[in-house]
């Protein structure tokens, strides 16, 4: 049976699998990463990866960055949590070294084609995936095919304005999104808001859940800054399903109802109907990855 390598590069760690064509794992494999990784260290790593893992079954490798990235050149443009690194060429490098067809996609794409694959997508034909962990991000899936945009950058969902002239978003811009829903948006409104950082997403969604009127005050604000970008989503691309996937899902219960009951509230009554608002996240990144691969060798 044919096997997929998919290759998650996240915040701390490279984590690999071997998968065949259904999700089962044949093998696998991770390297730890971190502010200080350069770039002959984070190749090297890739490298070890496909040796450790490689075998006969094996047809390809499919791998997720955060972005940006350059999906048609394979070049990891920049990453937040890897700082050292810097319009890396890693699919040119990896193919260099191995005789394996090479795919590169940004997370957010992935978790949308695994959540397609192996998720609560499945078969749907029209998914639309919004990625909810330290940025926010979109992943369209349209019969079976990921959206990719022009030039690979379709679907930057978080920098859609919510209202011009908001907070500072990490794009440089104001205002967006992301500014208002995501670990990064919660973690610097609650320093301009009150003066205190907090250390982590968690940190935030506990305070919450201590019913802090700051905390709470600023959840509130994301899921209606949400609700409003879902709005626009669904009477956009009319999905069929909206898959909400990312680290913040852990506090689903914190906002989960509010955000599909204010959904439900302004779109469409004809949309009310039949969009399905779920909570995913039970698929990996690797197997997302790997997903990119077996989309590309049907
Ligand atoms: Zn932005």
């Amino acid at each position: 049976m044919k096997s997929y390598l998919g290759i998650d590069i996240g915040a701390g760690s490279i984590k690999a699998s071997l998968v065949t064509k259904d999700g089962n794992i044949l093998k696998q494999t991770s390297r730890t990463t971190g502010t200080d990784t350069n770039e002959i260290q984070f190749l090297k790593s890739l490298e070890e990866i496909v040796s450790e893992i490689k075998e006969s079954s094996m047809i390809g490798i499919g791998i997720g960055s955060p972005g940006p990235i350059d999906s048609e050149r394979g070049i990891l443009i920049q990453s937040a949590n890897l700082p050292l690194l810097k319009e890396v060429a890693l699919v040119d490098h990896l193919k260099k070294k191995f005789s394996y067809p090479v795919y590169y996609n940004n997370d957010a794409n992935l978790a949308a084609l695994g959540e397609y694959r192996f998720g609560l997508g499945k078969g749907s034909s029209n998914l639309l995936i919004l990625t909810l962990g330290t940025g926010l991000g979109g992943g369209w899936i349209y019969q079976g095919k990921l959206f990719n945009g022009y030039k690979g950058s379709g679907m930057e969902t978080g920098h859609v304005t919510y209202l011009a002239e908001g907070p500072h978003c990490g794009c440089g811009q104001r205002g967006c999104t992301e500014a208002y829903f995501s670990a990064s948006g919660f973690l610097n409104r609650y320093l301009e808001t009150t003066g205190r950082s907090l250390s982590s997403a968690e940190e935030f969604f506990k305070k919450v859940r201590e019913t802090e009127p700051a905390a709470v005050r600023l959840l509130n604000e994301g899921i209606e800054a949400l609700a409003q970008l879902c709005r626009g989503l669904i009477h956009t691309i009319n999905p069929e399903r909206i898959v909400f996937t990312g680290g913040l899902i852990l506090s689903w219960d914190l906002f989960g109802n509010s955000l599909t009951k204010r959904i439900q509230e302004i779109i469409f009554p004809v949309f009310r109907t039949y969009t399905q608002i779920l909570r995913g996240g039970n698929v990996s990144g690797v197997l997302g990855a790997a997903a990119l691969c077996m989309e590309n060798h049907e």
